[in-house]
């Protein structure tokens, strides 16, 4: 059997060699611990997003998208208690001076040099900023340590302009800081992240139905973005490890080559974070509903999901290595939807003008509705592996029978099997095969 590390060590150089991650600032030699996505990843991050904003947003009618400020104002974290508690309890070894988070050490002793650790200490992990000219208390202020607090601080200007009826939901993708202490793993933990989250607004009553609801919509997303069942392990959080207001969390974990740890949660956040933004903010935060005549304040289930470390659980899915005819085949198995690419076009021959015109009309009338990559280098079956390792998932290769009869040969990545298609017939083709 392969080694973990080695599978992650094949995920992280192909992200590299291939354009999908690279090393942040890597000409300086790099910031340890941050990562800029190049070209393919771009296309693969916008994928998901777009995958997600359509199921969780567009294709429901009560999903409100919302896109608040980075930078809020600092009132915002003293209500929802991160001023005072986003914080992990941290360790310092008395020998090496490596510091690491309390919870993600066994015992009492270091895991690098074995030397003794400190008693823990709190360390709030929100990254601060100051605004303005003078560098002190007045400017203070936080980049976001998590998307959820733009969506509570809105929930009145969108109740005011829209009139939605409960249940409704608010969703928002953005960008989160935290201050990790130890960060690590490829881009699974970074100081800088993106959030796709949900805060959805319900009656008291029916949040265990609405938990369960949700849960079952993170399920299906799941099965979308193709993460198979025995990778996966929901986990009820112990009433002990989840935070005091919470009456339900669950954490969905994933089979990381490298462990098993968080993907995603979900949780029941009662009316914690709206009581507590009426109370600072001195605005009514309450909801009328229109048919009882009775005024509450509503309780929220928060399904969130991380990007980047989707992003790597999509990789380490479908990052598949196979023998064919004695020579190793790397290729990524992503659902069409996810690819970069989703279709490649070859002229048989790159020394041919007739090939290569014919080629370029496909190319051009093909690009109207897909990303198509286009490849003339080198044979036609170091081609085929090239796009194999993006994740293409059709190759279309011109050769002399197109010029005569108008067929092209398109190539399957999973199956490898060939079939010769009318050129007229390839949009439909892939329209239905790729969406
Ligand atoms: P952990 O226990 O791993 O630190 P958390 O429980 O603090 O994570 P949440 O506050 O629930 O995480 O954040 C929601 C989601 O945001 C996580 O499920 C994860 O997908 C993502 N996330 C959180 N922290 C990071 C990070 N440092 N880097 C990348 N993604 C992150």
């Amino acid at each position: 059997m392969e080694k973990i590390a080695d599978k992650m060590d094949k995920i992280v150089s192909l992200c590299k060699r291939r354009g999908f991650v690279y090393p942040g600032s890597d000409i300086y030699g790099g910031l340890a611990n941050s990562w800029d996505y190049g070209p393919l990843g771009v296309e693969l991050k916008n994928n998901i997003k777009a995958l997600w904003w359509d199921f969780f947003v567009h294709k429901r009618d009560d999903m409100f998208g919302v896109d608040a400020a980075l930078i809020m104002n600092r009132k915002v974290w003293q209500a929802s208690g991160h001023e005072k508690g986003f914080s992990d309890m941290l360790v310092e070894c008395k020998k090496c001076k490596k510091r690491f988070r309390a919870d993600h050490v066994d015992g009492k002793k270091c895991p690098e040099c074995g030397g003794a650790l400190s008693e823990p200490r709190q360390f709030n992990t929100m990254l601060k900023t100051f605004l303005g000219p003078v560098e002190d208390e007045t400017g203070l202020t936080y980049l976001r340590p998590e998307t959820a607090q733009g969506m509570f601080v809105n929930f009145k200007n969108i109740n005011d302009s829209l009139h939605p009826k409960i249940p409704f939901g608010l969703a928002q993708i953005g960008k989160a800081f935290r201050n990790e202490i130890t960060p690590g793993n490829f881009i699974f933990r970074t100081r800088e992240f993106e959030q796709m989250e949900i805060e959805y607004f319900i009656k008291e009553g029916e949040w265990e139905k609405q938990f369960e609801y949700w849960l079952s919509e993170m399920k299906k997303w799941l099965r979308m973005i193709g993460l198979s069942d025995a990778n996966l392990t929901f986990r009820e959080v112990p009433a002990e490890d989840r935070a005091h207001y919470s009456k339900r969390t669950v954490d969905i974990d994933y089979n990381f080559p490298f462990k098993k740890d968080e993907l995603y949660g979900i949780a029941y956040r009662g009316d914690f974070d709206l009581k507590n933004h009426q109370e600072a903010s001195g605005q009514d935060l309450s909801y009328f509903d229109e048919e009882k005549k009775e005024r509450f304040i509503p309780h929220v289930i928060e399904p969130t999901f991380g990007v980047d470390r989707t992003f790597l659980a999509v990789l380490s899915e479908h990052y598949k290595e196979e023998e064919v005819k004695g020579e190793q085949r790397v290729y990524l198995s992503l659902p069409p939807v996810l690819a970069p690419y989703k279709v490649a076009v070859f002229p048989l021959l790159a020394n041919k003008p007739q090939l290569g015109e014919k080629a370029k009309t496909i190319y051009e009338n093909l690009k109207q509705s897909f990303m198509v990559s286009w490849d003339d280098i080198g044979n036609i079956g170091k081609r085929y592996r090239r796009q194999d390792e993006i994740g293409t998932p059709f190759c279309v290769t011109v050769d002399f029978e197109t010029l005569e009869d108008d067929t092209v040969t398109v190539r399957d990545r999973d199956t490898m099997k060939q079939e010769r298609m009318k050129v007229g017939d390839l949009t439909e083709y892939f329209k239905k095969h790729v969406s």
